[in-house]
């Protein structure tokens, strides 16, 4: 019989898997805890388990780690980039960023990505195959304890913002997020966590009723279809107007705020009048818009734009709140993909 894989099972799970191997409720607490708060992996240095039941624990389960493979620093903006590997030699990206607030973590949810978005350095390798949810977990783990070695202090915030469609590894997402989120597990509270989609509307959804107090970000990045379907084919499946209507329902069933993630690229969504008629779009939506200064990558031929400041302040001025995003870690290839396309290059 194959080993259940520990990190993969939320604590619902675990007791009742341990349940059926007879072992005590309060002892799937006592791995968790071990896991997750301590950092230990190995069952027989979980010393308040008796040898017995560490042996059928051993007989039953088994922890597959992943490593980091490389760092990229960038000290002035306290923004760390990791390569992380897992088993099979396919790797993932993930970012560590210090802000006033303290410690968030970016995550990926698959080995590159399917939906092509036009400006993406993910979309330019396509996806392997979705992260399990040990595999979310594992990044988080592994950014904890280094972290933790250098500063002695926590990450309190988690951003699911890295390679790959979140929406689109929606079962494995879910699984991640109840470990994550429990008290015995990562212990997380759901506000603190935020997902990020291209706009697969039926998952908002779903995730709206299933755990109304993730937070949500949307990726817009038009005001309208036309442009749109020229940056995201996701577009030509759930078009503006639904993906709209979607979120304001996701607001009304959360009662949350969502936040729309914008992009200003040069000359092809940040005019004057994309402003205005992304104003008229968010009519009676409770959202914020974060603008978001694009990171040029060599393999697109867009361009960051110049008019970040005539955007912002055509929306402040019609009330809609609106941040422009902080950089963070441009000097070390932190927008999404990027360090993964160079390591991957330059192996090659
Ligand atoms: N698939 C999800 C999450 C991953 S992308 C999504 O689409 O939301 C996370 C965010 O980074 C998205 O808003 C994406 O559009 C943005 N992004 C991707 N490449 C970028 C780049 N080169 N510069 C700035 N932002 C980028």
């Amino acid at each position: 019989m194959s080993k259940h894989l520990l990190l993969d099972l939320s604590f619902d799970i675990c007791e009742k898997l341990f349940a059926k191997l007879k072992l005590k409720n309060f002892i799937v607490k006592q791995v968790f805890h071990w896991i997750y708060q301590k950092n230990i992996y190995d069952f027989n240095k979980m010393t308040n388990i008796s040898l017995n039941n560490q042996k059928i624990i051993k007989q039953n389960f088994a922890i597959i780690l992943a490593k980091i493979i490389d760092i990229n620093i960038d000290k002035k903006h306290k923004t760390f980039k990791f390569l992380v590997q897992f088993h099979d030699k396919n790797s993932i990206e993930m970012v560590v960023m210090k802000f006033g607030y303290g410690w968030t973590i970016c995550l990926s949810s698959q080995v590159g990505c399917s939906m092509q978005c036009k400006f993406c350095a993910s979309g330019m390798k396509i996806k392997k195959r979705d992260l399990t949810p040990g595999e979310f977990v594992m990044q988080y783990l592994l950014a904890k304890k280094y972290i933790f070695d250098q500063f002695h202090e926590r990450i309190t915030n988690i951003v699911i913002m890295g390679i790959g469609e979140p929406f689109d590894n929606f079962t494995n997402l879910v699984e991640a997020l109840k470990i994550i989120t429990n008290p015995y597990g990562m212990a997380i509270g759901p506000n603190h966590i935020t997902v990020s989609t291209c706009g697969i509307c039926p998952k908002i959804l779903q995730l709206a009723k299933l755990m109304p107090k993730i937070n949500l970000a949307v990726s817009l990045h038009a005001p309208n279809d036309a442009i749109r379907k020229q940056l995201m084919p996701i577009n030509n499946a759930y078009n503006l107007n639904l993906l709209l209507r979607t979120c304001k329902k996701y607001c009304h069933l959360t009662k949350k705020r969502i936040t729309f993630e914008y992009i200003l690229l040069e000359n092809i969504n940040d005019h004057k009048t994309d402003a205005i008629e992304l104003i008229k779009k968010l009519k009676g939506i409770n959202c914020y818009v974060n603008l978001i200064p694009y990171n040029e990558i060599n393999e697109c031929k867009f361009a960051r734009s110049k008019k970040i400041n005539i955007f912002f302040n055509t929306l402040k001025q019609n009330k809609i709140l609106v941040k422009i995003r902080q950089e963070r870690g441009g000097t070390i290839n932190a927008a999404c993909g990027q360090l993964r396309i160079k390591y991957e290059d330059d192996r090659k």
